[in-house]
C-alpha cells in the first residue's frame, strides 16, 4: 500500500509540558514520518476558520480560545494508511476513554487539553495540510 498523509497537531498543553519531543516520538514510533513541521502561534481567526465545522458545538468558543493560549506545532505525517495510523496512536478523543499505548492515554489533560489534533479523513488531511502549509515547505 503507497504512503498517504495526515495533518497532525501538538495542542498547547503539550508544548507548554515540553511534550513536543516526547509526542513527536510516539507519532515516529507508529510509522508515522514527519515530512513537514513548524511552531506557530495561531491567530483567532485561524483557529476559528480550522475549527469551523465545530462552529455550533457547546465547546466551540473555548476550543478556540485554548488552541490560541499558547504555541502549538502543526506537522504533515506520512506513512501507510497514515489517517486511521495516526487516528490509533492518538487515542480516544476523552483521555478517560483512550486505550494504554496511546498519546492522549499518556499525556491529555483532559477532553479538551488532549495535547493532540489529527485528521479524520483523507479528504480533510488535504484541506487541513493546505490550510497550515505551502507545498514548498513538505520536503520529504
Ligand atoms: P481532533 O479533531 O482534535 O483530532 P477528535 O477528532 O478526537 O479530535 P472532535 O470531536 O473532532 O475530536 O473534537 C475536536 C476537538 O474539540 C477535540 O480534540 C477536543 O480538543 C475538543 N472537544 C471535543 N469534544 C469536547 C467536549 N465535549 N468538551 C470540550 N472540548 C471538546
Ligand atoms: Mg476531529
Amino acid at each position: 500500500m503507497a504512503a498517504t498523509r495526515t495533518f497532525s497537531i501538538i495542542k498547547p498543553d503539550a508544548t507548554r509540558r515540553n511534550l513536543t519531543g516526547a509526542v513527536t516520538k510516539m507519532l515516529e514510533d507508529a510509522g508515522l514520518r514527519v515530512i513537514a513541521s513548524k511552531r506557530i502561534q495561531m491567530t483567532r481567526e485561524q483557529a476559528d476558520g480550522f475549527y469551523a465545522v465545530h462552529k455550533e458545538r457547546p465547546f466551540f468558543g473555548e476550543l478556540v480560545e485554548f488552541m490560541i493560549s499558547g504555541p502549538v506545532v502543526v506537522q504533515v505525517l506520512e506513512g501507510e494508511d497514515a489517517v486511521a495510523r495516526n487516528r490509533k496512536v492518538m487515542g480516544a478523543t476523552n483521555p478517560a476513554d483512550a486505550d494504554e499505548g496511546t498519546i492522549r492515554k499518556a499525556y491529555a489533560e483532559s477532553i479538551e487539553a488532549n495535547s493532540v489534533h489529527g485528521s479524520d479523513s483523507e479528504e480533510n488531511a488535504k484541506i487541513e495540510i493546505d490550510f497550515f502549509f505551502d507545498e514548498d515547505e513538505i520536503v520529504g
